[in-house]
C-alpha cells in the first residue's frame, strides 16, 4: 500500500496584548502565503494566556484586521483559555516523570546567584538550579505542599540541534543559555513555553512560521515536545522588522498599527505592496493579495532585519487624499 504524505498544518497565533503592527502583519502575511502556496492547512489561535498583558477586544481586532487584508484560515479560532485541562495534564505528566520541579526563588535571588554564572543570552538570566531536588524527582503536581511555587523544567547538559527551514542549521545549549526554564507560574498555570507546545499539538501543527525573536525559545519547546512524547515541528524563523534606530517596532517609532494606517485611508493593497517590498520586491507597488500570492517567493525574503523607514511611511500615505 502506498503511503500518503502527512497533511501539513500551520497556524496564525496573535497575542491579544495590543493592536497588530506592520511587523506582525508581515509575519502573518508570509505565513499565510507560504501555506497557501504549499497547500497547507491554516489553523488560527488566540494566545490569550498572558492575562496581565491581555487587552480586552484585541482578539477581535486582530481577526478583523487580518480579514480586512484578506487573509483566511481553516476552521474556527481556538483560544488558549479553552485548553486548561490539556495544560494541566501536561504538567501532571511532566511532574510524575520527574522532569519539572517547584521553585520558590524570587527574581532578586536569581539575579544575585546568576550574576556570577556565565550565560550566553544576555536578555535572560540563567537559572542557577537553586531549587533542584536532591532526592526523589517524581512528584505529584497537585500536591498542596507546592502551592504558591513556580515550576521549572529540568534541563540536562548538551545541545539541541535543528534545521530551520528559513534560517538554516541551529545549535543551542539550553543548559548554558537559560538553564532550568520556567514552564508554570505560581498559580499552576503554564507559561508561554509549555502552552505553545500543548497548543501546537492540539491543533496538529506541523509547520511554525514566526519572527526570529522566538528562535532562542525553539530549543526549549523541542525539549518539552520530547519530554511529552509529542511529534516535532518544522520551523521557519523570519528576520524581524525594526525601526531606523535598530530596535524592534515599538511605540517610540510612532504609530505603526495597521489600524492607524487604515484610519488615514491607506488601502489594504497599499499595505500589501509595502509588505512585498519587505519580502524582497525591488520597488514598492500596491498589489492585491492575489497578486502578492502569485509573486511571493520565500527565497526572496531578505536574510537580515527589515528597517521600517521614514520613506516607507511617506510612501504608505502618499495616495491618501488630504
Ligand atoms: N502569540 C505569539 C506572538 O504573537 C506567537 C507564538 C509563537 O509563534 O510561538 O508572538
Amino acid at each position: 500500500m502506498g503511503q500518503t504524505a502527512k497533511k501539513r498544518i500551520t497556524r496564525l497565533a496573535p497575542s491579544p496584548t495590543g493592536a497588530l503592527h506592520l511587523g506582525n502583519l508581515r509575519t502573518f502575511l508570509v505565513n499565510w502565503a507560504i501555506a497557501r502556496q504549499q497547500g497547507w492547512e491554516i489553523a488560527f489561535r488566540i494566545d490569550d494566556l498572558d492575562s496581565p498583558r491581555i487587552k480586552p477586544g484585541a482578539d477581535l481586532h486582530s481577526i478583523e484586521i487580518l480579514q480586512w487584508i484578506g487573509l483566511n484560515w481553516d476552521g474556527r479560532e481556538l483560544y488558549e483559555n479553552q485548553l486548561q485541562d490539556k495544560y494541566h495534564s501536561a504538567l501532571i505528566k511532566l511532574a510524575a516523570a520527574g522532569q519539572i520541579y517547584p521553585c520558590r526563588c524570587t527574581r532578586l535571588q536569581i539575579q544575585q546567584r546568576a550574576a556570577s554564572a556565565p550565560h550566553a543570552d544576555q536578555h535572560e538570566l540563567r537559572y542557577p538550579g537553586t531549587c533542584r531536588p536532591l532526592g526523589e524527582r517524581e512528584i505529584n503536581f497537585d500536591d498542596p505542599q507546592y502551592d504558591g511555587a513556580a515550576w521549572r523544567f529540568w534541563v540536562d547538559p548538551g545541545f539541541v540541534e535543528f534545521v530551520d527551514e528559513f534560517s538554516g542549521p541551529q545549535q543551542f545549549s539550553v543548559d548554558q543559555n537559560v538553564g532550568d526554564f520556567l514552564i508554570g507560574n505560581r498559580q499552576r498555570q503554564p507559561v508561554y513555553q509549555l502552552a505553545v507546545v500543548v497548543d501546537d499539538h492540539q491543533q496538529q501543527v506541523t509547520d511554525i512560521v514566526r519572527g526570529d525573536d522566538l528562535l532562542s525559545s525553539t530549543p526549549r519547546q523541542i525539549l518539552l515536545q520530547r519530554a511529552l512524547n509529542l511529534p516535532g515541528c518544522r520551523y521557519w524563523h523570519l528576520p524581524m522588522v525594526i525601526g531606523s534606530d535598530g530596535h524592534r517596532l515599538a511605540k517610540r517609532h510612532g504609530d505603526t498599527r495597521v489600524a492607524w494606517y487604515r484610519e488615514q485611508g491607506v488601502t489594504a493593497n497599499r499595505l500589501i505592496g509595502l509588505m512585498a517590498a519587505w519580502c524582497g520586491a525591488e520597488t514598492r507597488q500596491s498589489m492585491s493579495l492575489a497578486e502578492f500570492l502569485q509573486w511571493f517567493r520565500c527565497d526572496s525574503i531578505p536574510r537580515h532585519p527589515i528597517v521600517f523607514s521614514d520613506d516607507d511611511h511617506v510612501w504608505l500615505l502618499a495616495e491618501v487624499s488630504p
